[in-house]
Formats: structure tokens, C-alpha cells, sequence
């Protein structure tokens, strides 16, 4: 289980909320009512379906009576040949329908296959971006890409088959086998004696088959994961020359789904010679009772067109047969892509981000109240992050959280921006328990700057208003802009505001992006603001500048700050500063306090003082 990824996140046999378990069955439903979205094109294809297989059964009959009306005319040809053209008129009629039908066919589900594919892949993107953050803990963006592209083109597939071939092979199978009877029993009931050993092979086949295509989409979800991962840090990949590495393990799973493939291949091929030489053997047999009958009654009991009609017919349902056992395997390989997407687009998150009261923002104040608050990531359950935290911040104040790193300030911030929800305790805010709020409300009266800002590949000015909600002016971004010290560095770039940033914003400098952040909050007009190490990855200048930003952003908005911190200049003006170690709150108090308490704060002040004097000596 260890090593199935998908044992971490969504079961290949996902359980859903309301306890279901989903069996291929109830997936081949889902697909089925997610095509109900495209009623008439659906209902199209399955009657141009009808008209077509019908069609097909139809003519081996028509072909006999053919055969049948040119032995007559031969032992009698002054009767004439009227049947002969007739029967010939009727087999034109049925190909120049099954022709028409058929394109008809094509087309309405070509259509049906296209609009399934596009509404699966954005419900599906849907859930996912909906889905916790604690979701993201557990799942590798190789594997949800790996969803949204390959799974997401396979899963249609079952559809496809289901109607491409199942249904068209079953109406052929009964329909045929319906004829056969009609026109000799006893040829057909010779003929069926091979159906049993061959549906057991193919049963037994279907199910050794449905659990190796899982294990190759695991291999391949596993090397999609490696390859992501090892993609969007080559950096760190490079800096310790694991080049080798990486390529060895992305080896391991391609070679795994190799092997696995192979195995599937090798027997396949077996099953398919097996049953080939049943069927051989049946045709024989056929031909020599059935000759043997025409032969022996002077085409009295069985005419020569009926032996034509029956082989036909034999001929129709035994195809038939064998493209139903690879319909199966078809079947199985995409129903296991189908599993995992239909599981994830099932998949609601704990926490409904809309669902909850709704403040009205000139109702908030910004009073963050923590009671007794404990957390463990899902990930990690063994470890308590934050253990029994109690805090007041009261509207329009600033809280600095200090301490080493790992003590859990990031996760507090986390837990405030309703990323994660808290294991025990209540956070409220204005006095209201955040759960009973909608988290997409609180959160869009959240300003967030965190020590990297992820920006998207677009232009300086989408990243800006992205997530907005309102509309807004260029003039405003300008203002923002302004307001942050962003708008000096902007206008230096080639095409300003419409300037494009590149994948994550690489093409900005990290005091750049940061001021960008720190541009978006005073468009958004915070209540509440959190700043995790806002400024610590930046130089002196650079420094200076955000912080400038900060402080009048700050100042401006009046809203609530919690901020995180390592350096004495940024906390200093704290109107309460904690500590956070292991877990828990060591120390709180202003900073005037604190020193004079003469605590962990104040050693981390004096180690900080003694650094920067060392550095200034240095210098
Ligand atoms: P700080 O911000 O003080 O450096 P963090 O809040 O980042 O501390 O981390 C506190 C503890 O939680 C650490 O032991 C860290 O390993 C763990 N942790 C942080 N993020 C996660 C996560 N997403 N899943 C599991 N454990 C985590």
C-alpha cells in the first residue's frame, strides 16, 4: 500500500462522503449521468445506433434469400429470376441505410465524446482548486496534472466504447444469435457449446487485466510525480548534481509500468490465440453438420441460402464475441482512469468554502481571538504543531510572532487564514467562531504577504487585480502601485503595467514581487493582514522599500497585522510580540516588556544586537 500514490490521497476504490463505495459499475453510471448534460446529442447517437446495428442483423438474411432465389432459378429457369431482383433491390436499400445511419452514428457521438471531455476536465479543475489545502499536503502536482490531462482523455474513452461497442456488439450478439436460432436450432446449439470455455478465459482475463492497468497508472503517476517534481526544483537538482538520481527513479516507474506491460501483452496474446483456434475449430464443424444437412435432405430440411445465412450469422455473432472481449479489456483500462477522475470530481473539501455566514466588510473589526487552539497536520498526525494557543488581537493592532524556526508561527498564520481549520479550540473572529463563518468571505478580508510571492505568467497588471472581484481602474493599480513603491520599478520595465512577469513570476526580482504583493493588498483593503517573513529574504534597500510600503499599507487601512518576523527592526513596534516555541506561547508582551523580562526574547534581541554590531565591525 506503501507505495500505491494513490493510497495517499484518492483510493482507486474512493469512498465517497456519503459512504458509497464505488464499484466500476457505479462509475460507468457517473459517466452516464455526466452525458446527460448533452441530452439530445446522446439520444441521437443511440437511435442512429439502433438504426445502424439493425441494419447489420438485418442483411445476412437478405444475402441468403439472394443465394436461395439463384439455386431456384437454376432448377427452374423458366420461372424467371423476379426473386432474384428482388432480394437484390431490398440488400442495396439495407447498405445504403446502414451507411447513412452510420455517419449519423460518427458524428452525434463524435460530439458527445467532445462536449464530455471538456465538461469533465473543468469539473474536475473545479473540485480540485476547491479542494483544502490539506489536500495539496497529501497530493503531488505530478499526479493531479497527470489527472487533468491523460486521465481526464482516457476516462471518455468508456464512454466511446460503450457505445462504439458494446452496445452496437451485444445488439449484433443477441441479434445474431436471435437469426441463428430462426434459421437452424440445431446448428446453433452446436455452435454454442464453445461460448462457456471462452467466457471463462475472457472473465478470468478481465479481472488479472483490470488490476495490472492499475499497477501501470500508479508506475506512470509515481514517474509523472518524479519528473515534476525534480522539473520545478532543477535547481536544487543541479546544486547536488542528482541528475542521476532522479533519472534512476523516474527509471525504476517507467520500468515497473514496462514490466507490467509486457506481462499484459504476453497474456493477452495467449487468450486471443486460444480462443481463435476454438472458433476455427467451431467453423469447421459447422460446415460439415451443416453441409452434411443440405447434402443428405436435397436442401429440403436446410436450403444452401440458410447454411450461407447461418454462417453469416455465425460469422456475425462470433465478431461480435470477440470484439465484446476486447470492449472489456477497453473497459478496464480506461475505468481505471475513470475511477480516479470521477473521485476527485466526487471529492468535496471538509470545509465548503462557501458555505458559513457572510460579514459584510464595513462590519468588520479585525478582533483575531485564539482559544485554546491545538493542530496537527493530516500528514503528520504524530506531531502536535501548536499546543493550546491563547491569544488577543484586538482591532488595528500589530502582533509579532518570534521564536526558532519550526516552533509553528507559520501554522498559526495558516490556521487565522483558514487554510487549515484547528484540530481543537476555536479562533474567532469579531467574537464570531470562524468555522460558522464562509472561509472565502474571511479570506477575501485577508491581505497576505508571505516571504516569496507567487505570481502568475501574466502582465504586471492581471497579477495586480487578480482575485479583485470588483471593478476597478488602471488609475487605481497606478495608486496602489505608488503606494507600495512599485510604480517606479514598473514603469523601467519595456511595456509597464502590461508587462508579463513569466511562470511565477521569475522574471522579477524577489523585492520587486514582493512590492507587487504588498500592491494587490492595498487594492484589496485588507482588515486583516498577515506578513510571513515579508521582508527577510530581501537586502538593505530592497528592505526598506517594503517595508516603507508595509508600514503605510499598515497605516492606511488601520486593519489588523500579524506579522512573523526575525529581525529586531520589523517587531519592534509590536503592539504584542510572542514567542512561539515548540508549539506553545514561551513569552508575550511589548517589546519594552520583554527586554526588561529579560526572557528568551530578550537573549534572542541580544544575539540579534551583537550579530548586527559584528557585521557593522566586519564591514
Ligand atoms: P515556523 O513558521 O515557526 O518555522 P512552521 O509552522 O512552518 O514553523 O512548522 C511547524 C511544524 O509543523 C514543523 O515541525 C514543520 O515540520 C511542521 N509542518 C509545517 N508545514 C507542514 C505540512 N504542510 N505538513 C506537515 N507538517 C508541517
Amino acid at each position: 500500500k506503501k507505495d500505491d500514490p494513490n493510497a495517499r490521497g484518492f483510493g482507486s476504490r474512493a469512498v465517497r462522503r456519503d459512504g458509497e463505495q464505488l464499484t466500476t459499475w457505479s462509475y460507468f453510471r457517473r459517466i452516464l449521468e455526466l452525458t446527460l448534460d448533452f441530452k439530445m446529442t446522446s439520444a441521437s447517437a443511440l437511435v442512429c445506433l439502433v438504426a445502424t446495428q439493425s441494419m447489420q442483423i438485418w442483411s445476412p438474411s437478405v444475402q441468403g434469400s439472394i443465394f436461395d432465389s439463384i439455386v431456384k432459378y437454376m432448377a427452374h429457369p423458366e420461372r424467371g429470376n423476379d426473386a432474384f431482383e428482388r432480394a437484390m433491390l431490398v440488400y442495396l436499400l439495407v447498405n445504403a441505410l446502414q451507411g447513412l445511419f452510420g455517419g449519423l452514428k460518427a458524428l452525434a457521438q463524435d460530439l458527445v465524446l467532445r462536449q464530455l471531455a471538456c465538461s469533465v476536465r473543468l469539473k474536475l479543475f473545479q473540485s480540485v482548486v476547491r479542494m483544502d489545502i490539506s489536500f495539496f499536503d497529501t497530493m503531488h502536482t505530478g499526479q493531479l496534472t497527470s489527472r487533468l490531462t491523460n486521465d481526464a482523455s482516457q476516462m471518455v474513452q468508456p464512454l466511446n466504447t460503450l457505445m462504439n461497442d458494446l452496445i452496437a456488439n451485444i445488439m449484433l450478439l443477441v441479434g445474431g444469435m436471435c437469426m441463428a436460432f430462426y434459421t437452424s436450432w440445431k446448428l446453433s446449439i452446436l455452435a454454442l457449446t464453445v461460448v462457456p470455455p471462452i467466457t471463462y478465459i475472457y472473465r478470468r482475463y478481465a479481472e488479472w487485466g483490470r488490476k495490472v492497468n492499475r499497477s501501470i497508472y500508479c508506475a506512470y503517476g509515481e514517474a509523472n510525480s518524479t519528473a515534476t517534481e525534480a522539473i520545478h526544483n532543477i535547481r536544487t537538482v543541479r546544486g547536488f548534481s542528482t541528475e542521476q538520481f532522479e533519472a534512476e527513479k523516474y527509471g525504476e516507474s517507467i520500468s515497473t509500468a514496462l514490466v507490467h506491460g509486457v506481462r499484459n501483452a504476453y497474456v493477452g496474446a495467449s487468450v486471443t490465440a486460444f480462443s481463435t483456434y476454438l472458433n476455427l475449430g467451431t467453423a469447421v464443424v459447422i460446415l460439415w453438420y451443416g453441409g452434411s444437412l443440405v447434402c443428405s435432405s436435397m436442401g429440403k430440411t436446410m436450403s444452401i441460402g440458410s447454411l450461407i445465412t447461418f454462417q453469416l450469422y455465425w460469422n456475425m455473432m462470433n465478431n461480435a464475441f470477440i470484439s465484446l472481449g476486447n470492449v472489456f479489456n477497453d473497459l478496464i483500462r480506461s475505468s481505471s482512469a475513470a475511477e480516479r477522475v470521477i473521485s476527485l470530481i466526487d471529492a468535496r473539501p471538509e470545509v465548503d468554502p462557501d458555505e458559513g455566514e457572510q460579514l459584510q466588510r464595513q462590519d468588520v473589526q479585525g478582533h483575531l481571538r485564539l482559544q485554546k487552539v491545538e493542530f496537527r497536520y493530516k500528514t503528520r498526525p504524530e506531531n502536535l504543531v501548536l499546543k493550546g494557543i491563547d491569544m488577543d488581537m484586538a482591532p488595528g493592532t500589530t502582533t509579532a510572532l518570534v521564536g526558532k524556526s519550526g516552533g509553528g508561527k507559520s501554522t498559526l498564520v495558516h490556521l487565522l487564514m483558514r487554510f487549515y481549520e484547528p484540530t481543537e479550540g476555536r479562533i474567532s473572529l469579531d467574537g464570531k467562531d470562524m468555522r460558522s463563518l464562509s472561509s472565502r468571505c474571511v479570506r477575501s478580508f485577508c491581505g497576505f504577504v508571505a516571504q516569496d510571492t507567487q505570481l502568475f505568467a501574466k502582465s504586471i497588471e492581471s497579477n495586480l487585480a487578480y482575485g479583485l472581484n470588483r471593478d476597478y481602474s488602471h488609475e487605481e493599480v497606478v495608486a496602489a502601485c505608488r503606494a507600495a513603491n512599485a510604480h517606479d520599478f514598473i514603469l523601467e520595465t519595456e511595456e509597464g503595467y502590461e508587462t508579463r512577469v513569466g511562470e511565477r513570476g521569475m522574471l522579477l526580482s524577489g523585492g520587486q514581487r514582493q512590492r507587487l504583493a504588498i500592491a494587490r493588498c492595498f487594492l484589496r483593503r485588507p482588515r486583516l493582514l498577515f506578513l510571513d517573513e515579508a521582508t527577510s529574504a530581501l537586502d538593505s534597500e530592497n528592505e526598506s522599500l517594503v517595508q516603507e510600503a508595509l508600514d503605510k499599507l499598515i497605516a492606511e487601512t488601520g486593519c489588523t497585522v500579524v506579522l512573523i518576523a526575525h529581525r529586531l527592526s520589523t517587531v519592534i513596534n509590536a503592539n504584542q510580540i510572542a514567542v512561539v516555541h515548540k508549539g506553545a506561547i514561551f513569552e508575550r508582551g511589548t517589546h519594552d516588556e520583554l527586554v526588561t523580562k529579560g526572557g528568551v526574547y530578550a537573549q534572542l534581541v541580544q544575539r540579534q544586537m551583537s550579530r548586527d554590531a559584528s557585521t557593522v565591525m566586519g564591514d
